[in-house]
């Protein structure tokens, strides 16, 4: 699996391209705008997207989503159904933080704990993972030990929870009781900045580092 990072929007959102190397076939993960950049990193990857996967519904992560959906033909998958009243906000939440328009839509599929998403031929598991909004998901591959955490947890950071159904209390248990016990040695890539594992986050994260009382 490789994975090709483009930031995108104003916000420098953590676009992911995901390829299967065995079938050159991808997910993109989070096209929150830019979307003619993503398109031209696909064309230079020679790679054919099937599907479009998203962690939570704020514009910086799915603004674009509807777009590229329609460019591809192709389904979107995730996040929670809980997050729908994000997504239909999309519209008024563009126009007021200056991006490229974007049309609200529903996913041909909403996400939950337990479910499985495919591309090609991977499969990554989904975390339901509340609290920076509450119908947050992880995508997490077990076989190259890889996790896509949108705005849950960051290098030295956490999510934000002072939005609208924002909680902290149930981030802090997302992350403790769904992410570290993924393993230490597995490898995320956040919404916004640099990927780090979540070892380092257990020895290092003034949030919820191991030993802080959050
Ligand atoms: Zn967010
Ligand atoms: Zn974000």
């Amino acid at each position: 699996m490789k994975v090709i990072l483009v930031p995108v929007t104003p916000f420098q959102q953590n676009c992911s391209i995901v390829i299967c190397e065995a079938t050159q076939r991808a997910a993109v993960v989070d096209p929150g705008g830019d979307i003619e950049r993503i398109i031209a990193e696909v064309e230079r990857q020679g790679v054919s997207v099937e599907k479009i996967l998203l962690t939570h519904g704020h514009l910086d992560h799915c603004g674009g989503a509807k777009a590229l959906a329609n460019h591809y033909g192709i389904p979107i998958e995730g996040p929670h159904r809980e997050d729908a009243f994000w997504i239909d906000q999309l519209p008024a939440q563009t126009e007021r933080f200056g991006f490229a328009n974007a049309e609200a839509f529903t996913p041909e599929r909403w996400l939950d704990e337990g479910d499985t998403v495919q591309f090609g031929d991977e499969t990554m598991e989904v975390r339901f993972c509340p609290g920076h909004t509450p119908g947050h998901v992880i995508f997490f591959s077990r076989k190259h030990e890889v996790a896509f955490v949108g705005d849950v947890l960051f290098a030295g950071s956490i999510g934000r929870t002072d939005f609208p159904r924002g909680n902290h209390a149930d981030l802090v248990r997302s992350i403790r009781e769904k992410l570290w016990p993924l393993g230490d040695d597995v490898t995320f890539v956040p919404g916004h900045g640099p990927a780090s594992t979540f070892g380092e986050e257990r020895r290092t994260n003034p949030y919820v580092g191991d030993g802080v009382t959050a």
